[in-house]
Formats: structure tokens, C-alpha cells, sequence
């Protein structure tokens, strides 16, 4: 394992494959699913069952792991019915230790930082500037190891439940009067000057990490290749990510077809869709407007080329949803016993609009990437029901009947309520 900057500007990881191709392609996938059954140190994790894959000269007692990976892949299947996708499947990422797909990196990051520590690398500190998940992942797996961790969030912009989780965890947090693309440029400046050590997704070691969410979909749809696999994207961190898994599975011999990789935007926060309207030829920052997809809203990727090097590989299409459609996608899904996160909802809407051009197939094999748990997003939820959300028409309220408790007033009411939503 070593690092080039050959992508993008970006360092990247590179493996030795050679040494990678002594295995053969049906020796690793039983060595996967093998791990995949066990909790044997590190190797019951997701990210850590492939360690060679992701890291191979991480000692084992250096690495800081909580059993990340494994989310749920689960066929929607009532949803997909009313959609008209027979072959719906959800990714369920939000399912891990601080509710997003960060941690899947954050442990390979914060297992090097605790390993160089070990080494005798006077690592002060681990940094990060956050829209809400990054940081709360930094902040549990640094906790874990007990290495310092501060965290930059931009003041107001985040959910009270991302919020408490670096508090609860002890990181040092500022809240700042700017946005993420703020928050940036300050922790830019600390990792420079003053020698704390970068955790943004920049830091090539996430990446690591986070590429065995594609690896993990195949192996749990029994190795069978999904037509489309579609993301919702910020930074552009995971989908390059996840190409990346994708790319190395190929290139071993695991898989020998491709999915179409679909990144979703927010149209409040598309640089990426802006920039593919026009063959990617040109790519210009905008200022991100406000989003409830607040984890992606972000106006100045820093993985915009890998991104774009990984959508020409996959054939990529990138769409985006306005605010209504991200939240109407997200609600109607949620009455079919999803509890999606606004920026799953962000990835739904893509799907739809591709579905009704005919572009994705009604047999088509579908994986959506749900990217964090629906409990760390409830205001968004919470206003859409009491139908206070800006710009949002709230086609499926459902607020809660407030009444008084006299039973035969209840009674009344919840007859006549099954009777109306729910006519025989
Ligand atoms: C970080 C994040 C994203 C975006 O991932 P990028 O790598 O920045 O593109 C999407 N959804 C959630 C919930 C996130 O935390």
C-alpha cells in the first residue's frame, strides 16, 4: 500500500496487486462471507473483514473499530410496487454506530492515527470541518481510542441530534457563523499551521474505508451486480468511494460487469449537476443555498474530479430534486416503513425522475444508498407533518390527533379516520 496523487490532485491509496492476485476471486469472496459471520478481532467489522483490501499494514491492536459495515441491504418491496420497480433495494448505511456511512472511513482513519501514535508520531490531535455526520463519527471513534478530537460545525446548520453527539463524546466543537465551505477553510489552516491532523475526506484513508460499501452490496445480493446503484453526493467523497471498491472487485476478478452509478443532488447545492449539464467540461464552485439535505450542502466538492474520473467509468448520470421533491420522496417512502434521511430522500427523487424517462427499466435491479438513519433528521419530519415547511406542499400529512381523553369522543374519531384512509 502507497500513495499517489495520480487522481484528481487528491492522494490516494494504492495497493499492490499483485500481491492482492495471489488470492483468487472464489478464494476472497469465501474469505469475505467467512469474516462476515465471525467477531473475531478486527475482522467481524464490514470495513475490517477486508482489511487487505482496505488497509493491510494496520497492526490489529491499533485498529479502532465498532463493528461498523453490514447495514441492511433490504428489497423495498411495497415501495417499489407503487413506483413501478419490481427490483428495489435499499442500503441501509444510516444503520452503524453514529447513524451515517461516515464511520466506514473514520475507522480506517482514526486505526492509522492511533497506529502512528503508537509508532511514536506525535499526533496532537485529529480535526475535522462537518456538516453533522463527519464529525460525529470522528468524535465517537477518537473517544474510543482517546486520542483529542475537535470538531468545526457551522453554527445552526446542523441537527441537534448531530450536534450532541461530539459534545456527548468530548471533542472540542465550535460552532461557527459560516457555512461548511467555511468551516474549511479554518480547519485547512489548523492542519497547516499548528500540525493537528486532518480527518476531511480529503484524507485518502476514508476513502479506504468507505469504497467497501459497493463491495459490501454485491456480496450481500449473493454477488450479483446491480444495474444502478444511485447516491446522494456533497462532497464527493463517497461515490468516488464507492467506485472505488467497485473498480478493485473488477480488476480481481469478483465481478465482471459494471452498474451505472447514479449521484444525486440537492438543487440547492448541485455544482456537480451544473457541471454535467455541460459534459463536465467546465466546473465552477457555487455559493450551496440552504437544504434540509443539510449534509450535502456543500459548495465546493473537494473529490469533484475524482468524482467525475468515477461517473465516466460507470456510465454516471447525475440528477438533481428540489426541496419539494427530495421531501415529498423521502415522506411517501416513509409510509411504506421507511424512515428516511432527507438526503435518502435526495437519492429517492433522483430515482423517480429516471424511472418516469424510462431510463431506469421497471425489472431493473435498483440499489438506493439510504446514507444516514431518518432519528438523526426528525425536524424536518416534524414540520412536514405540521405542514410548516417552507416551499413544501405536505401532500401526506399525517399530525397527530390531539383530543380529550373521553372514550367514546376517541372512538368516534379513530373509526372514522380507519374508515376514510383506509376505505374497505
Ligand atoms: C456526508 C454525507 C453525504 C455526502 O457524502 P459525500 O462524500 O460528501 O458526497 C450524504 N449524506 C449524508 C447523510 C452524509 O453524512
Amino acid at each position: 500500500m502507497r500513495y499517489t496523487d495520480s487522481e484528481g490532485g487528491l492522494l490516494q491509496v494504492v495497493h499492490d496487486k499483485d500481491e492482492l492476485r495471489k488470492t483468487s476471486a472464489e478464494e476472497w469472496k469465501a474469505l469475505f462471507e467467512e469474516r462476515a459471520h465471525s467477531s473475531v478481532w478486527p475482522y467481524g467489522s464490514g470495513v475490517w473483514g477486508k482489511k487487505e483490501w482496505v488497509c493491510p499494514e494496520v497492526h490489529p491492536d491499533n485498529v479502532v473499530s465498532m463493528f461498523e459495515g453490514h447495514s441492511n441491504l433490504f428489497w423495498a418491496k411495497r415501495y417499489g410496487r407503487e413506483i413501478g420497480l419490481e427490483d428495489l433495494w435499499i442500503k441501509l448505511c444510516g444503520n452503524s454506530h453514529t447513524g451515517s456511512f461516515k464511520d466506514l472511513g473514520m475507522t480506517v482513519l482514526v486505526s492509522m492515527v492511533n497506529e502512528m501514535r503508537a509508532r511514536g508520531n506525535a499526533i496532537r490531535a485529529v480535526a475535522c470541518a462537518s456538516t453533522g455526520d463527519t464529525s460525529a463519527a470522528l468524535s465517537a471513534y477518537a473517544a474510543a481510542a482517546g486520542i483529542p478530537a475537535t470538531v468545526f460545525l457551522p453554527r445552526g446548520k446542523i441537527s441537534l441530534a448531530q450536534l450532541i453527539q461530539p459534545v456527548a463524546n468530548g471533542a472540542i466543537v465550535f460552532a461557527l457563523d459560516t457555512d461548511f465551505d467555511g468551516c474549511m477553510e479554518i480547519v485547512k489552516q489548523v492542519a497547516e499551521k499548528d500540525g493537528i491532523y486532518l480527518a476531511n475526506s480529503m484524507n485518502s484513508l476514508r476513502v479506504e474505508g468507505q469504497k467497501t460499501v459497493g463491495i459490501e452490496i454485491v456480496q450481500q445480493a449473493d454477488w450479483e451486480v446491480p444495474d444502478w446503484i444511485i447516491i446522494p453526493g456533497g462532497n464527493l467523497g463517497n461515490v468516488s468511494a464507492l467506485a472505488k471498491g467497485l473498480d478493485l472487485m473488477l480488476d480481481l476478478g469478483l465481478i465482471t460487469r459494471k452498474p451505472r452509478i447514479v449521484v444525486a443532488q440537492a438543487e440547492n447545492a448541485n455544482p456537480l449537476y451544473l457541471s454535467y449539464q455541460r459534459n463536465f467540461e467546465v466546473f465552477e464552485p457555487i455559493a450551496a443555498r440552504p437544504t434540509v439535505a443539510s449534509a450535502i450542502q456543500i459548495g465546493n466538492p473537494i473529490s469533484y474530479e475524482k468524482a467525475v474520473d468515477a461517473l465516466k467509468r460507470y456510465d454516471g448520470i447525475v440528477e438533481q430534486a428540489s426541496e419539494a421533491e427530495l421531501v415529498e420522496a423521502a415522506m411517501h417512502a416513509d409510509r411504506t416503513g421507511l424512515f428516511n434521511c432527507p438526503h435518502t430522500g435526495v437519492a429517492l427523487a433522483a430515482m423517480l425522475k429516471l424511472r418516469e424517462r424510462d431510463e431506469i427499466r421497471k425489472d431493473d435491479k435498483v440499489v438506493v444508498i439510504s446514507t444516514a438513519h431518518g432519528l438523526k433528521f426528525t425536524d424536518y419530519k416534524l414540520r412536514y407533518h405540521q405542514m410548516e415547511l417552507e416551499g413544501v406542499e405536505s401532500q401526506v400529512p399525517n399530525p397527530p390527533i390531539e383530543l380529550a381523553a373521553d372514550y367514546g369522543v376517541v372512538r368516534d374519531r379513530m373509526l372514522r379516520e380507519i374508515d376514510t384512509r383506509f376505505p374497505l
